[in-house]
């Protein structure tokens, strides 16, 4: 049997997303956790409260549909009772078709959940240190304290990568005007859930001549690390006039009374009582000053109280195809795992999957003594085969069908998605059947 060495007990660093999920699996498998946690004591640059598994940024957990491949992975996870998942519907706010969460609802569930857990015990305090004799899950996020990210650099003599991030302003709801903007989800699908401000072609051009012409805050190396998929507002306005009316001011599907805008900001409800908005791909680094500036432009939000300003953060994942195998284990170290956005990873629910990923890993090696890599043809798998495969040019990556092997028979296109969803499910019973 494998041999637990250290002291019996399996450390996880960090309880975020990853953390709280790998936790929550491994101690409903029987096992003793020591879950790290360095907030509020010691707070990242992007975190505000104190609280597990708290989202940074949108409160977003993106599509439903699980012939999506991030709705696809929802239900995955859904299979192995995942804690984020619990929470998630626990604490879902109308979004349309996509699922959105109170983030203080979420947290709470989670923190609670773990709290009671009698196999869970937590310490408050930051890791500077990683034992390599004992058995570790690495889930200390993209905002990893220094200390232990230069102790993984040295340990796993790797040079740590990383790039930027932005995060969207929130706005209080009972700021909006409510006489200019109006309720709709693009497409009408779901419930009209978003807040929407209409522009007309005068105003976006004012609007985005603002932007251009605003003041960012200077951060060494930026322009050469942004990350694509969170791409700061600013930033996309820079490569063209046209290209926000394509991206996150997109009109189309929001007409009203059949009248199509020249260009739309959508909000985004951000808690359960519908106090609090965030603006749907605003991340920015403008300063804070330029930031009300032109969000004051946005028709419908002259008035707008800024609740929390976008801000612009360092992202830090390993090199994983040379540090981790398909279990999110360390090749050089075996009794220490990565989960979440360090392992490679990008977004919250792919974070909260890589951790429930690697639990069941651990739970396999200790309990069959030998790892059980998820078959591929799950979002799972497919995930874990990316980031453990080699790869020139890795970076981290969301869920997304094109990393899921090819059905391999004739098949009708529109059908596809339905198939891949259909196979997920199918491999993902028998894999639990034989667990
Ligand atoms: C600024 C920013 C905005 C983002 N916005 C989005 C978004 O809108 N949508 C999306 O899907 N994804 C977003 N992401 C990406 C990613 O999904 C989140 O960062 C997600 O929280 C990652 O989950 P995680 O579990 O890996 O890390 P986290 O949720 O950050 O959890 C890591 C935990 O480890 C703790 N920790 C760190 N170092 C130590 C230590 N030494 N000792 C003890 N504890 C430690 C931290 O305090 C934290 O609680 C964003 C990332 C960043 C940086």
């Amino acid at each position: 049997m494998y041999n637990m060495s250290g002291d019996d007990m399996i450390h996880i660093i960090g309880a975020g997303l990853a953390g709280s999920e790998a936790a929550y699996y491994l101690a409903n498998q029987g096992f003793q956790v020591k879950l790290y946690e360095m907030r509020p004591d010691k707070m990242t640059p992007a975190h505000q409260t104190g609280n597990f598994a708290e989202l940074v940024c949108s409160n977003s957990l993106r599509s439903n549909d699980p012939h999506n491949a991030v709705g696809m992975l929802k239900k995955e996870m859904m299979m192995f009772d995942s804690l984020v998942m619990q929470a998630a519907l626990h604490s879902e706010v109308p979004a349309g078709s996509s699922l959105a969460v109170d983030r203080h609802l979420f947290s709470t569930y989670i923190e609670s959940k773990i709290h009671q857990h009698p196999m869970i015990e937590v310490v408050r305090e930051e890791v500077k240190t990683i034992h390599l004799n004992e058995l570790t899950v690495i889930a200390a996020g993209p905002l990893a304290s220094d200390a232990l990210s230069k102790d993984i650099q040295e340990k796993f003599h790797i040079d740590h990568l990383h790039f930027f991030d932005a995060i969207a302003p929130i706005i209080e709801a009972s700021s909006i005007d409510m006489n200019v903007c109006y309720l709709k989800s693009r497409y009408d699908k779901g419930e009209a859930a978003y807040i929407n401000c209409p522009m007309d072609e005068e105003t976006y051009h004012a609007f985005y001549n603002a932007i251009i012409q605003s003041k960012k805050v200077e951060i060494k190396d930026f322009e050469n690390n942004v990350f694509e998929g969170c791409m700061p507002f600013e930033v996309m306005a820079e490569r063209g006039k046209e290209t926000l009316l394509f991206g996150p001011m997109k009109p189309v599907g929001l007409e009203k009374d059949g009248k199509r805008f020249h260009a739309v900001v959508q909000l985004r409800q951000d808690d359960a009582a519908k106090t609090m908005y965030n603006i749907v791909g605003f991340q920015t680094h403008l300063t804070w000053d330029e930031q009300k500036k032109v969000i004051q432009m946005i028709p419908g939000l002259e008035k707008a109280n800024i609740l929390r300003y976008g801000v612009m953060h360092r992202n830090t994942y390993i090199e994983s195809p040379k540090i981790i195998n398909q279990s999110f284990q360390s090749k050089a170290h075996p009794n220490i795992f990565f989960a979440g956005q360090i392992s490679g990873v990008e977004g919250y629910v792919e974070s909260a999957a890589s951790g429930l990923n690697a639990a069941i890993q651990i739970s396999q090696l200790l309990k069959n003594n030998k790892l059980n890599p998820l078959p591929k043809v799950t979002m799972m798998g497919a995930m874990a085969a990316y980031v453990s495969t080699p790869n020139p040019s890795f970076v981290p990556m969301n869920a997304n069908l094109g990393l899921l092997p090819e059905l391999g028979f004739k098949h009708k296109k529109k059908m596809r998605k339905e198939m891949y969803y259909e196979r997920s499910m199918e491999a993902l019973k028998q894999y639990i059947g034989e667990i």
